[in-house]
């Protein structure tokens, strides 16, 4: 993938951002006031250009229209200056609990002509968990 199809992935609304309170608390996806402490969350973190662990995974074998099967889930930690945050995603490829991943830039993560919704009403990229 090109410099240039990254960028774009990046400009969706699918971004990797955990939002931060003044306290550190992260969220993803990201809330207006903090869940921990009550603050508002006025910073944002890019997850993307981190690593994560995986802490546990799903495999989907029947999956709704549009979605690969099967379709291998984990949720993964991220560790950003001492807080953790979690994120629910697909990954690349099978993975194990403990294992380091990364966010990866995909353009598809569901196919935009299997779904009920019209094609350009929302943005079919995102990210997937890769093993590093
Ligand atoms: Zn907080």
């Amino acid at each position: 993938m090109s410099a240039g199809e990254r960028s774009d992935a990046r400009d969706s609304d699918r971004d990797l951002l955990a939002h931060r309170c003044p306290e550190g608390h992260l969220a993803y996806p990201g809330h207006t006031v903090c869940s921990e402490c009550g603050e508002e969350q006025s910073e944002t973190v890019d997850l993307s250009g981190r690593t994560a662990e995986v802490l546990t995974w799903t495999e989907s074998v029947a999956s709704p229209s549009g979605v690969r099967a099967p379709n291998t889930l984990a949720i993964v930690e991220f560790t950003v200056d001492g807080s953790s945050v979690r994120a629910l995603g697909q990954t690349t490829e099978p993975v194990a609990i403990g294992e380091t991943v990364e966010p990866v830039p995909v353009e598809q993560l569901r196919d935009p002509e299997e779904s009920l919704r019209s094609v350009a009403s929302q943005s079919w990229d995102g990210y997937r968990f890769a093993p590093v």
